[in-house]
């Protein structure tokens, strides 16, 4: 008999309808380590999804077991509110060293809890607070979590629709998604228009857009289909909130530390933010999440973002060992290098049905399309969600594990421990192109 089918059924007769990653990872967990987790049946395969870009690491890394094990061990308290420990001081002194020196040196954090919802939560309220104004800036395609507030800032209008009294006052943007950009011109021509078009409505009342309390985006949606905002698009959105007084929030909660190929993905962009939110990742596999905001708009009162759960001291040990040993071994710099590789292996299996390729670092996005429809005026094709779910099928048959996104669910999603050996990548490679195949 098989167990693994045994826990499926206990799952689905007891979880939710709400569930969501089981349809199409149907498997029962029951090891883990490094890239690989081994279902109840035994059977092994690459976890390119890896906790949806949390698992840094990978599975069970032995610097994150260590620091587990110190916090244990040395009895130190599992749980604190938000007093303050050695622990935490520690987890502050390692994320403020990994921030650019003048965004550190002005820098303030909020511990919030402990999902990424609600550190975007946090960090809403604090713009708002700070400006007294009340409308936020979010961009199309982006994700942003799944509270009132936070999926009233994110695109995905399937989950919205059913959901009465999200918040209000959001203004949605064209993101500079170049492979369908919503300006209907290719390239490099597609940002340039982009911002040019926000830079007007920002400043023509009849756009009906009050004055803003804040923007938001993220520099690579994530659940949007992995694509990366360009550069010169991320210094014109730091231009023209800077210029107007808008400030700029950046979710780094999927792109944060080392993901991208950078620490923080604003770097790319050689910009500063003046708030960040971090969640995923910066836990060492553990929930904890974080606001980091300029000093100037440290302006609200105590009590302004409480929340029980901000002081699990073991997702702060493991967070700060996480991000050392990022550091240590340069995994930002291996996650582009590996990136790169994937991105030019999938570029040359030359498959009609794959209409773009794109990412940055370790966050790389496939767009299945139907290659025999007739193409878009800039030459996109139509977006095939039944054959990115079907690759995405043929993966798990072969042992990887991969995730499906997009705006219209047809891009497949590589999101693999920033860990991946060449030789794992390798392997990696010649099962997508098997599956694809
Ligand atoms: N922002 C981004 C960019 C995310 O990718 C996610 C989660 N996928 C969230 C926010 C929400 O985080 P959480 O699921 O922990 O609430």
């Amino acid at each position: 008999a098989s167990k693994n089918k045994e826990l499926l059924e206990q799952q689905t007769k007891r979880e939710s309808n709400a569930r969501s990653y089981p349809r199409r990872i149907p498997i029962a967990i029951n090891e883990a380590e490094g890239i690989f987790v081994k279902d109840a049946d035994g059977k092994s395969y690459y976890d390119c999804l890896a906790g949806a870009g949390t698992l840094a690491l990978g599975h069970n890394h032995p610097v994150v077991i260590e620091a587990l094990e110190k916090v244990i061990y040395d009895k130190r308290p599992l749980h604190t509110l938000d007093l303050t420990t050695p622990v935490k001081e520690g987890f502050i002194d390692e994320v403020f060293a990994s921030l650019p020196k003048e965004f550190a040196s002005r820098a303030k954090i909020q511990f919030c809890g402990p999902t990424g919802g609600d550190a975007i939560e946090a960090a809403i309220k604090l713009v708002k607070t700070a400006t007294g104004r009340r409308s936020i800036l979010s961009f199309q395609g982006g994700y942003h979590g799944a509270t009132h507030g936070t999926m009233a800032l994110s695109g995905n209008l399937a989950p919205k629709e059913k959901v009465n009294g999200l918040m209000p006052d959001v203004h949605f943007l064209p993101y500079p998604y170049e492979y369908r950009c919503p300006f209907g011109v290719g390239g490099e021509e597609c940002h340039k228009i982009s911002s040019r078009y926000i830079e007007n409505v920002l400043d023509d009342p009849e756009s009906g857009i009050l004055p803003p309390a804040g923007m938001i985006f993220e520099a690579v949606q994530g659940e949007g289909g992995s694509i990366p905002a360009p550069v010169d698009w991320m210094k014109e959105m730091r231009r023209i909130t800077k210029e107007r007084q808008i400030p700029l929030i950046i979710d780094e909660v999927q792109t944060g530390i080392g993901r991208t190929g950078k620490l923080f993905a604003f770097e790319h962009a050689d910009i500063i933010p003046d708030v960040i939110v971090l969640s995923k990742a910066i836990g060492g596999s553990l929930p904890l999440s974080v606001v980091i905001y300029d000093q100037d708009l440290d302006v609200w009162s105590p009590g302004a973002h409480i929340g029980t759960f901000r002081g699990n001291q073991m997702a702060m040990a493991t967070g700060a060992a996480t991000l050392k040993f990022i550091k240590e071994h340069k995994l930002d710099e291996h996650a582009e290098k590996m990136g790169k590789k994937l991105q030019d292996f999938i570029k040359e299996l030359n498959a009609p049905e794959i209409g773009d390729v794109r990412g940055r670092g370790l966050m790389i996005g496939a767009e299945i399309v139907d290659p025999y429809l007739s193409p878009s005026k800039t030459g996109s094709y139509p977006a095939n969600p039944q054959l990115a779910s079907r690759i995405q099928r043929e993966c798990f048959d072969r042992g990887l594990i991969l995730e499906v996104g997009g705006r219209h669910g047809s891009v497949v999603r590589f999101l693999p421990p920033l860990i991946v050996t060449e030789r794992q990548l390798d392997d990696i490679c010649s099962i997508f192109k098997e599956a694809v195949k």
